[in-house]
């Protein structure tokens, strides 16, 4: 079995425990819930996890607040620091997916935002990434 369907397996298994827990307790807030192969595992107030990239700890201040931002338009579908809203890939919408389901998605960043993967690589060119 390759790491990846290794990984997919366990992020299933996380995705129907939690999606279950989720419903049961009304969680609100996003919440981290395991760390598989170092990629956090995280769970949107709407239920759906997300596979995040931790954050290191020793970050420049500027690429951590771009990073947390980062983390936030992924968590909630929109990004706080230039509006743009996720997109799944293929037809299905976020609400459509089923619990354990693993679907892709991506964010159309302006230009000039400090989350997208430009800005973020922009932050690590000018600053470097550990302070
Ligand atoms: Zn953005």
């Amino acid at each position: 079995m390759s790491a990846s369907r290794s990984f997919r397996r366990r992020l299933r298994a996380h995705a129907e425990e939690t999606s279950r827990r989720s419903t049961s307790r009304g969680d609100t807030q996003p919440h981290l819930i395991d760390v598989v192969d170092g990629m956090e595992l995280w769970i949107g107030a709407d239920g759906v996890g997300r596979v995040l990239p931790p954050i290191p700890d020793d970050a420049v201040p500027a690429l951590k607040d771009a990073l947390v931002a980062r983390r936030q338009a992924t968590l909630s579908g929109t990004c706080p620091a230039c509006g743009a809203r996720a997109v799944v890939h293929g037809s299905k919408k976020l609400r459509d997916l089923k619990p354990g389901e693993i679907a892709r998605g991506t964010m159309a960043h302006t230009d000039w935002c400090v989350a997208s993967d430009a800005g973020i690589a922009d932050l690590v060119e000018r600053l470097g990434g550990a302070s």
